[in-house]
């Protein structure tokens, strides 16, 4: 302690004290007795001026069991210096005791000699302080605690995100798989459409074939005996497209003699499992003519082997039949018509052998001429067979040159000329060309003229007639005979064809005109006739120039 003498006195100095911000009181003894208090200290205590010169204890009684009175004593005991910051004390304010928080000194006030003689006691409020770091403390645990919350959340996002990369990869790798799964389904998809379609055209194709072939189709259920048949095979049974008719129905249109042959045949399919094929007459629903039909089956078995269903094709071959009996016919004709200039022929060279020794020369000329004409009917008549198969295999050849038509007529027919019987009278053009097979063109007009000879005995002129017609030649044979009735004008040209085969006096093989009519086509030329009945026949042809 200075020794210096103040010029201020006691009252002076406690009046400054007073005035210090600081807050500021003395205590002495052990009861702590308030020797002074500053304004300050007095508000933070929240009492007034009465208190100086009280205990502690007196006047701040909340302070009882805190632990300031206790330090207040150890500095007065041991002069040394208790600070503090931030220390909590409870104090009673406007009647309520409330915590404050303090930075704090209680400071030993010693005589020259070293005893202390009182406690300095200076304090300054710092709860707002106190409150703000607390509030900071606790934003800042609380942040720790977001922080510690997000790292944590952070953590689970990242495993979440782990395992969201581990599903995107599978889902990638189920993505893959889908993709490849598609695409074998696509490629499938074609492959089915490409075998539908397969199995279209296919079917398309058997249709034309059958359409093509004039096939009808049926199938019959065994167990009900109903019968499906397409609308060809209706058209060719003669039944109406609305009506249907089963199988036992069917049966009945089979002409009576046949029918057995076609029950026969259904019972050899279920039987053998091998398709049948039968052919058989009909009498149409419709009673329309008979009809030859060629019909083809084959059963269809359940899984005990129990035949359900036959089904098969059906053609009409009427026209085919009829083509086979024609040829039939045809075969009998030429070997009858081969026959009797043979025999002819025969008889000659047997008379010629018998008599060779003592013949008389008008015998022999007749026995010669005789073999002669049977000859060169035989000629014809194998000379038509071989024309008639070259012209089937399409090998008729022409061989074009250019020719005087008149000369070619003058020519030709000389065996007419020669009998007597007949006249032939050229009329028309004479000096006309054309450019064609000289000999096949003879051919014709030769068959022409042996018609006229053979079916009009008693036309006595035959007509020969040339002309020009546009681009054409036109070349006509007209007899004065019986002519042709009209319905059979259009039929002489067919093959086989024979306007009256009654009898075998005017018999031919039916093929003349059929080949006459073969050259001028492949001439490019037209054939015909013109004919009245009583009044004659002109058969005419045109070949271009
Ligand atoms: P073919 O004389 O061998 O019977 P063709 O084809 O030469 O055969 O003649 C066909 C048919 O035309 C003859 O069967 C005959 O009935 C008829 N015909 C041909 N020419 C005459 C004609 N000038 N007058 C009447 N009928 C004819």
């Amino acid at each position: 302690m200075s020794t210096y003498p103040s010029k201020f006195s006691s009252e002076q100095l406690l009046e400054i004290l007073n005035q210090a911000k600081t807050a500021t009181a003395i205590h002495s003894t052990d009861e702590m007795i308030i020797e002074t208090a500053n304004d300050a200290m007095i508000a933070i205590w929240g009492k007034d001026k009465s208190i100086i010169g009280k205990p502690i204890e007196t006047a701040l009684p909340e302070l009882v069991g805190q632990p300031f009175l206790g330090m207040l004593q150890s500095v007065l005991h041991t002069g040394e210096t208790i600070s503090g910051s931030d220390t909590m004390a409870e104090l009673v304010i406007d009647g309520e005791l409330r915590a404050f928080y303090f930075d704090f000194e209680y400071r030993a006030i010693k005589s020259s000699t070293g005893d202390v003689i009182c406690v300095l006691h200076t304090a300054t409020d710092v709860t707002d302080r106190y409150h703000s770091r607390m509030r900071e403390l606790e934003l800042e645990s609380e942040l720790q605690a977001t922080n510690e919350e997000l790292a944590a959340a952070n953590e689970e996002l990242a495993a979440a995100n782990d395992a969201m990369m581990a599903s995107n990869e599978e889902l990638a790798a189920t993505n893959e798989e889908l993709a490849a799964t598609n695409e074998e389904l696509n490629q499938s998809q074609q492959n089915l459409l490409e075998t539908n379609s397969e199995l279209t055209r296919a079917e398309d194709t058997l249709r034309q074939a059958i359409d093509s072939a004039e096939m009808g189709t049926w199938s019959a259920d065994l167990v009900s005996g109903m019968l499906t048949i397409s609308n060809k095979s209706k058209q060719i049974h003669g039944i109406a497209e609305n009506i249907e008719i089963s199988l036992a129905q069917s049966l009945n249109l089979v002409a009576p003699e046949y029918i057995d042959r076609v029950q026969q045949a259904i019972q050899y399919a279920i039987n053998t499992t091998q398709s049948f094929d039968v052919e058989y007459l009909i009498n149409p629903m419709d009673g329309g003519k008979p009809k030859w039909l060629k019909s083809t089956g084959k059963a269809y078995y359940d899984s005990k082997g129990n035949a359900v269903s036959i089904a098969g094709t059906i053609i009409d071959i009427t026209d085919l039949k009829a083509h086979d009996q024609q040829k039939d016919d045809f075969i009998s004709i030429a070997s009858h018509e081969l026959k009797t200039p043979v025999t002819s022929l025969k008889a000659a060279l047997q008379l010629l052998d018998r008599m060779k020794e003592n013949i008389s020369p008008q015998m022999l000329a007749k026995l010669i001429d005789q073999s002669n004409r049977s000859m060169e009917k035989i000629s014809t008549l194998i000379e038509d067979l071989l024309n008639l198969s070259r012209m089937n295999e399409g090998q008729l050849k022409l061989n074009k040159t250019t020719f005087t038509i008149a000369h070619m007529l003058n020519q030709c027919c000389n065996h007419i000329r020669v009998d007597g019987k007949h006249e032939l009278v050229l009329q028309g053009d004479e000096d006309l060309q054309v450019f064609a097979d000289e000999h096949r063109i003879d051919q014709v007009v030769v068959n022409i003229v042996n018609n006229a000879v053979k079916y009009a005995p008693n036309s006595m002129q035959i007509f020969f007639t040339v002309e020009k017609a546009g681009d054409f030649a036109r070349i006509s044979i007209r007899d004065t005979g019986p002519g042709i009735v009209p319905e059979k004008l259009s039929h002489l040209f067919e093959r086989y064809y024979r306007a009256d085969a009654t009898g075998y006096q005017n018999s031919g093989l039916g093929l003349g005109l059929f080949i006459s009519a073969e050259i001028i086509k492949k001439h490019g030329g037209d054939i015909g006739v013109d004919s009245e009945l009583g009044k004659g026949s002109t058969f005419w042809f045109t070949l271009p120039l």
